[in-house]
């Protein structure tokens, strides 16, 4: 007889859908959407149906590996141990990093931040969240004191207005793209916008659709505040009550001429007055807003003159309407939570504040506390490549692929002293360069928490055993750390432990910001934790109920609870050339670098190789055919894929799917060609956009 259904969590998308799965008999896994879930109520998309395709054992890593040769778990823990211990040892906390992954479970989040920040005393951890959200975090601090996202899914149902900006939520976010369709036959006065550079699928839901130039949001966002200022669509009795800093945003806005705009946007002065008309006239309104914003070099300005128009306008903390950014990765929010970016601690803590850098100290008993930020990704591999950091361990993700610049970043790799790999795939770009590969459980296997878009914890829980040797990220860094001296602190025997005390760190008194609080769950017992159901935080020891609407009262978690207008420059000008505007992206079937979406014949058939979108008469201008080889390549790198002609892609633009790896496709490494150009104020690297040169592949 089957065993029962076991209800988890998609691994894909920071929608975070509920899962049933029922393992069979014959060895195969049946899935369905849960009913349940207050993510998905029974959805899934194309990626989630498939997961029972995606767990066999082919290409797994399955046992530690030492020089490329079989070790025992004692053998490779106690040489991770003892060669990280001696680089801190001759060279500093500093000389050794961890990069992670909005993959891992916050249990096994927590253990890693706990070890480099409490324990190591570097803050050098960071994650490849930092590629997907860190913009949005910034813009967050700067506006509410705190990295609060203030929307939930219903609102994207109640709202009478949704603005899509830099997000193909159809192909992205599939399951919210469901829900958005189906409020809108509901309630036909809904009216959607669509605010991307290409005619996307999410297209078919909007009722206007503006092709922005890239990185053309700050100036649009801009403009419509000052469009708000002129046609008295400001809400001048909340700016008062609860805003600060509006005179000098709206100063930077005052060039809200429609054709001026016009030019720094790309978007006809027509199309701009009604999306500017329709926005100013519609009370419920929630922006979302994904990569397309926070992949850029302005990424933070983008998000805060987002944010910017909706405090403008009152349109915050009440039902339908806020903005709102999703994220890209299913625990990308679970790693915030615990201080996994290299500049935040644990509970949304300042690493930049004495009294929170005491607190946490405090709470742990540890011997250190890192003292400043450590290296955000981009800089963090820059100090691989230059020797500064001597040992590095990457957990759960491949950043040979994924990083910009990834040629220089392989390179770093190959030339650093002791890379540690841990991963489920014996074979990817990355564990190639590792001097130890550690074998992790995977997704059915893992048992721990996530957090979603909309702040809701869910369980993933296993279903099927843990493979040969295979291990929980957790368990593997709990052990070194034990190697590594520090037995004491790191007694856990099961995730439970660590979801306690991390809900009772986030309920630590003095702590100051309230707003990530899950301290009702401090004293979690395993069966209790076993049978966690979804909930939202914040839910504190003294909440019956969790969730509730942040900012509801008009007030934030700065000092004064007031949120901050932040003047944003009006225009992004970036380098204008006579090349191509590459905008990378994602495939509806595919996830990062198709590890686990690459095993299922059925997703892989939605696009079998590479390509490159290319409008029909930019293609006829090269003298390119449909599917014929294309060559892009600029100063960074060099890719050859398969031309699909489409008016879909805007004129002088061309966009490249960001999965294929050498593993699947050589020559088609996207990230080969962006530069390693980051936000200033978040560190996330411009992963949207880069110029290149395109040519037929015959013509070299
Ligand atoms: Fe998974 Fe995202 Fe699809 Fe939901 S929408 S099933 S979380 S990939």
């Amino acid at each position: 007889m089957d065993t029962p259904a076991v209800r988890t969590t998609c691994p894909y998308c920071g929608v975070g859908c509920g899962v049933l799965a029922t393992p069979r008999d014959d060895g195969t896994v049946a899935i369905a959407g849960d009913p349940e879930h207050p993510a998905n109520f029974g959805r899934l998309c194309s990626k989630g149906s498939a997961l029972g395709e995606t767990v066999h054992l082919d290409g797994r890593l399955l046992e530690p590996q030492i020089g490329g040769k079989a070790a025992s778990w004692d053998e490779a823990l106690d040489l991770v141990a003892s060669r990280f211990n001696a680089v801190i040892r001759e060279h500093g906390p500093d000389s050794v990093a961890f990069y992670v992954s909005g993959q891992l479970l916050t249990e096994d989040y927590y253990v890693a931040n706990k070890l480099m920040k409490g324990f190591i005393g570097s803050a050098n951890i960071d994650t490849n969240s930092r590629l997907c959200m860190s913009s949005s975090v910034a813009g967050h601090m700067r506006a509410f004191g705190s990295d609060t996202v203030p929307g939930t899914y219903e609102d994207l149902e109640l709202a009478d207005l949704i603005v899509l900006t830099g997000s193909n939520l159809a192909w992205c976010h599939p399951v919210l793209y469901q829900r958005i369709a189906a409020a809108k036959v509901r309630r036909p006065q809904m009216r959607v916008v669509l605010i991307d550079p290409r005619r996307t699928m999410t297209a078919d839901i909007a009722d206007m659709h503006l092709p922005i130039r890239a990185d053309g949001d700050t100036a649009l966002f801009v403009g419509l505040l000052g469009f708000l200022a002129k046609e008295g669509a400001l809400d001048h009795a909340y700016i008062e009550r609860h805003t600060t800093g509006f005179a000098a945003a709206l100063g930077l806005a005052s060039f809200c001429d429609l054709d001026v705009i016009s030019q720094h946007t790309g978007i006809a002065p027509d199309q701009l007055l009604a999306f500017f008309t329709l926005f100013a006239r519609t009370e419920r309104c929630v922006t979302v807003y994904s990569q397309g914003v926070n992949q850029s070099a302005s990424g933070t300005d983008k998000v805060n003159a987002i944010i910017n128009c909706h405090l403008a306008t009152g349109r915050i903390g009440r039902p339908g309407m806020g903005p709102f950014s999703v994220t890209g990765q299913p625990n990308a929010m679970g790693g915030r939570e615990v201080g996994g970016l290299a500049n935040m601690l644990a509970s949304h803590m300042q690493i930049e504040n004495a009294g929170h850098r005491r607190l946490v100290q405090d709470f742990w008993a540890s011997p250190a506390i890192a003292a400043r930020p450590g290296l955000k990704a981009v800089d963090l591999f820059k100090a691989v490549g230059d020797g500064r950091i001597k040992a590095l361990w990457i957990m759960a993700t491949n950043p040979a692929d994924s990083m910009p610049e990834a040629d220089h970043v392989a390179k770093a790799l190959k030339a650093c002293p002791f890379v540690v790999v841990s991963d489920i795939n014996a074979e990817t770009d990355t564990t190639a360069y590792a001097h130890v590969l550690l074998p992790a459980a995977g997704w059915g296997e893992k048992d721990g928490t996530v957090t979603n878009s909309e702040r809701r914890i869910s369980r993933q829980r296993p279903f099927l055993p843990l493979p040969d040797k295979a291990k929980p990220d957790w368990w593997i860094i709990t052990e070194v750390a034990r190697r590594m001296g520090f037995a004491a602190a790191f007694t856990y025997q099961n995730p439970a432990q660590i979801f306690a005390e991390h809900a009772a760190l986030s309920g630590v008194e003095n702590k100051g910001s309230r707003d990530f609080d899950i301290a009702a769950h401090a004293g979690i017992s395993a069966r209790a934790y076993d049978n966690l159901a979804p909930f939202q935080w914040p839910q504190s020891q003294h909440a019956a109920t969790g969730g509730g609407r942040f900012f509801a009262d008009g007030g934030f978690f700065t000092p004064d609870r007031r949120a901050r207008f932040v003047a944003v420059p009006p225009a992004d000008t970036g380098v204008i050339d006579q090349r191509f505007t590459l905008n990378t992206g994602r495939v509806r079937d595919h996830w990062h670098t198709m590890t686990r979406t690459g095993k299922s014949a059925r997703l892989s058939a939605h696009f079998a190789e590479p390509f490159v979108e290319m409008h029909p008469l930019d293609a006829a201008g090269r003298g390119i055919a449909d599917a014929s080889l294309v060559r892009l390549n600029n100063d960074y790198g060099d890719i050859v894929v398969r031309a699909l002609l489409t008016d879909r892609q805007a004129r002088g633009s061309v966009f490249v799917p960001m999965h294929w790896t050498n593993q699947f496709a050589r020559s088609a490494r996207v990230d080969t060609l962006v530069t390693s150009r980051t936000d200033p104020v978040s560190g996330q690297p411009a992963l949207k956009m880069a110029r290149v040169d395109v040519q037929p592949f015959e013509a070299l």
